[in-house]
């Protein structure tokens, strides 16, 4: 072992000694601590401050019992929480996820690497992440609505503009961020900026919807133009079905690509020729509804594999856009038979460690999820600078700051991700983000 490894290792005991059993977190902490402990001039200056370690620990975290009655008049309970993991950069920011798997292993790691997403795009939010393992999926409208406002009876305290600004994420879209929003509303008798992703009619910012998946296409142009090639004739796979995937899949077809997949946890919706902007649509309807994907109408010419990752068909280029740790080690060896070059992941930590390490050996170039998928927190950020200033950008201004933003992420990240012919743009981002926190924390000084 060198002594680098040994640092890697001695702080990586530290961190699972704390966090025993939190395997998602601890794997998120162990891929920067990788990048940062080991890039010379990453940690200097700042090891000593146990900047790195200060950021494993949450400011603040809260969990609460959400108590919500079902249809049928049953009473259910559920688990909330909200991480705030830094405010050293700006407010804390970071979505909210209604999940099963929701735990607090898994909102560590998505408040942890928020915390170096949001520093790479250059504006001034903090990291934060919150949700509930609440199943959503077979519930009514009303229920949902229901459980949106008892979650947020218990998180109002904890959030307002200039102190967490919460947005969407799984199975949170602009339809619960409304109910989350008028219950935020109505108990604390305010109205301002406190969460993002709002409608337009209340102070909600345009192109915020498709603003992770429009951000994760720049950024693969921008990764292309760097090899220089375009994306024009390319095949996309893409994972997912829902916000990031679909819009993801639009952009991609405006842009003259062929999107070969998308999917769900039951199978793979296959067009070897492209999906149609219909056959994205009827994806988009389908969810909307909480129905399935299994049988897409003929006309839309689209093939369905029960039980299949899209991982496995022929595709230049790979999207990951479903969940944490979708593509294991089989999935990343199948990707690279069936001939892709570069990926870029629209969910947050998709790959195993191991997955990385095939796609890292066949020379496969990878947009991490901190740098490729901050468009969506990008627009919140634009969102929040709306509401503190009372106006409005059109659709065209939006989209104008999220390209920009998404080829300085692009260059910032490059900057530090090695040689320029085999960029290494998950280190880009770790160091990258890491440099622009260690900043921060280190000027504190000692709290
Ligand atoms: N949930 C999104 C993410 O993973 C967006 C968070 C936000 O807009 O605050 O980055």
């Amino acid at each position: 072992m060198d002594r680098r490894d040994a640092l890697v290792e001695s702080f990586m005991e530290a961190v699972r000694a704390r966090n025993s059993g939190e395997d998602e977190f601890l794997q998120a902490v162990e891929e920067v601590a990788r990048d940062v402990l080991t890039v010379e001039k990453a940690h200097s200056g700042y090891t000593d401050a146990r900047v790195l370690e200060r950021l494993t620990e949450p400011d603040l975290m809260v969990q609460f019992r959400v108590v919500w009655e079902g249809d049928d008049g049953a009473t259910q309970v559920n688990r909330g929480w909200r991480v705030q993991m830094s405010n050293a950069i700006g407010p804390y920011k970071g979505g909210i996820r209604f999940h099963p798997s929701v735990s607090p292993s898994v909102l560590k790691f998505l408040a942890f690497e928020q915390c170096f997403k949001n520093a790479l795009t250059g504006l001034p939010l903090g990291g934060a992440k919150g949700g509930a393992d609440f199943d959503p999926s077979g519930r009514s409208p009303a229920e949902i609505m229901r459980f949106s406002q008892a979650f947020m009876a218990h998180l109002a305290p904890f959030i307002g503009p200039d102190l967490d600004v919460p947005a969407g994420d799984i199975n949170v879209g602009q339809r619960e961020i409304g109910w989350l929003f008028g219950a935020y509303k109505r108990q604390q008798g305010v109205f301002n900026g406190a969460l993002t992703g709002k409608g337009e009619a209340f102070g909600g910012s345009a192109l915020r919807t498709e603003a992770t998946g429009f951000g994760l296409v720049y950024f693969v142009c921008a990764m292309l133009a760097h090899r220089g090639e375009e994306i024009a004739g390319k095949r996309i796979a893409i994972s997912g079905k829902g916000n990031v995937s679909t819009h993801a899949a639009l952009k991609a077809i405006d842009e003259g690509a062929r999107v070969v997949t998308l999917s769900d946890t039951s199978g793979t919706l296959h067009a070897p020729d492209g999906f149609s902007r219909e056959g994205v649509e009827w994806v988009m309807e389908r969810k909307a509804a909480g129905e399935d994907i299994a049988t897409p109408p003929a006309a839309l010419g689209l093939q369905w594999h029960e039980d299949t990752l899209p991982w496995g068909m022929e595709a230049d280029i790979a999207l990951p856009c479903a969940t944490q740790n979708e593509m294991d080690e089989d999935a990343a060896k199948a990707l690279v038979d069936g001939g892709a070059s570069l990926l870029a992941e629209g969910a947050n930590m998709p790959l195993t460690s191991s997955a990385i390490s095939v796609l890292d050996r066949a020379g496969l170039l990878q947009g991490p999820g901190k740098a490729a998928n901050a468009g969506g927190v990008a627009v919140s950020g634009l969102e929040m600078s709306q509401n503190a200033q009372g106006r409005f950008l059109t659709r065209e201004d939006v989209d104008r700051n999220l390209r920009d933003i998404m080829s300085d992420i692009h260059r910032t990240v490059l900057d530090e991700a090695g040689s320029a012919d085999a960029p290494d743009y998950r280190q880009g981002a770790n160091v990258a983000g890491y440099r622009h926190l260690a900043r921060a924390i280190a000027s504190y000084g000692i709290i």
